[in-house]
């Protein structure tokens, strides 16, 4: 069997490598030179004319993009004050590729949302910037909201060059392997969103990878995940029960009935394997982790509140129903349609008093159709809905069968 997590993270490595026209970076004995004259720059240097393309307007084309070019939000550390001297000059002598593994192991992120939403891709010397800044106030914190998906960084907004390593804290939200889209994180409705963060320990290069899929593993769970140390020599089979077993005490959110839980296991240990076939057992519970996360205690609870407070037990229902039918054998997509329906009607401004009038004409909102929306009907007249008792049963409900 082909070692396809390795395989998967290659590629993305490969896919990030030769992504965006940073400015070409010296080598050799330019260096030195290159560096002593970005550190006494306040200002960015001005973008080289790019010529690969053969194109002689190439430098007015360049100059007009960089005068509509999208401006960062807050303070920019790339055009301000260098933070430090040593650490700029260290990171300002390697290559893209050095920083880009910097930027990455760190999960440090390769670009921000802009004024007027634009996406501003980072250049040289804003990862130079950025890990200058990393390595010296520590690594971006997980978000306590979504960090359970193990990667999902908060990012800060500093106010200005006074800092200190704080700011105002974001979540861009997480990408939603069960929805296929990137989900919306309400940590940024919080309002101690400026309250001082955690940061955590600055990665280098060298540090065991292991280390950091033990980071993974831990990361937004409650309690330490421990494997026995016997679970190596296990049979697959044996091994996979054990992991049902791990992944239920940490409450992650399997399949109920018991095969298909086992199957899942069994599958992503099979995924996990590496050029030696062995079983990479944590590798395996990240897989199991991202595909079948644990709930956060908001989703414990129902659910971010809703933008119109009337709307908050509606959409609390719906995220239990999703929790239900996620767990059951119905399709994936029908049943990320309950919590894209939540999702959407949190954003609402108005009450909602009927599933039918949500779901059509002027008052429809995105991710409720007919069906849904004569759900919510009766949901909204009995105070539940009709499907539940069938989800929590590990069945398919008849009206959801063709
Ligand atoms: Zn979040």
């Amino acid at each position: 069997m082909p070692p396809r997590v390795k395989k998967i993270k290659r590629e993305y490595a490969d896919a990030d490598a030769g992504d965006a026209d940073y400015d070409a970076v010296s080598s050799g004995e330019d260096d030195a030179a290159e560096i002593t004259m970005k550190i006494t720059k306040k200002k960015r240097a001005p973008k080289k004319v790019k010529t690969d393309d053969g194109d002689a307007e190439g430098g007015a084309r360049v100059k007009a993009k960089d005068e509509n070019a999208p401006q960062k939000i807050g303070f920019d550390i790339t055009a301000g004050p260098i933070q430090d001297e040593g650490l700029h000059a260290k990171y300002n002598a390697m290559n893209l590729d050095e920083l880009k593994q910097y930027m990455k192991m760190n999960r440090m992120p390769s670009s921000e949302v802009g004024q007027k939403n634009k996406r501003i891709v980072y250049k040289k010397a804003d990862l130079v910037a950025h890990c200058v800044d990393g390595e010296k106030w520590g690594r971006y914190p997980l978000c306590p909201n979504c960090g359970k998906r193990g990667t999902t960084t908060l990012r800060v907004t500093y106010a200005d060059e006074n800092h200190g390593g704080q700011g105002t804290w974001k979540c861009v939200g997480y990408y939603d392997t069960v929805l296929q889209s990137v989900t919306r994180c309400s940590f940024n409705y919080k309002e101690d969103k400026d309250a001082p963060r955690e940061r955590l320990p600055w990665r280098k290069p060298g540090d065991e990878m292991s280390d950091d899929e033990q980071d993974d593993v831990q990361a937004g769970m409650d309690k330490p995940v421990v494997f026995p140390d016997d679970m190596h020599a296990m049979a697959p089979m044996e091994m996979s029960k054990k992991m049902v077993e791990i992944c239920r005490e940490h409450g992650l959110q399997l399949p109920k009935a018991e095969n298909e839980a086992l199957r899942e296991c069994y599958t992503k240990l099979q995924a996990s394997m590496n050029y030696d076939d062995e079983y990479d057992i944590k590798t395996a519970f990240n897989l199991l982790k991202e595909a079948y996360p644990p709930l956060t205690k908001e989703q414990q609870a129902g659910g971010a509140d809703a933008k119109n407070p009337a709307n908050t037990k509606l959409c609390q229902a719906l995220e239990a129903i999703f929790q239900a039918a996620k767990t059951s054998p119905e399709e994936p997509m029908k049943s990320a349609s309950y919590r894209k329906a939540a999702q959407s009607i949190r954003e609402i401004d108005f009450e909602v008093t009927s599933g039918i009038a949500i779901s059509k004409g002027k008052l429809k909102v995105p991710n409720v159709g007919p069906s849904l929306g004569a759900q919510i009907e009766f949901w909204i007249k009995n105070g539940y809905f009709e499907r539940m008792e069938y989800y929590e049963r590990g069945e398919i409900p008849p009206s959801s069968k063709k």
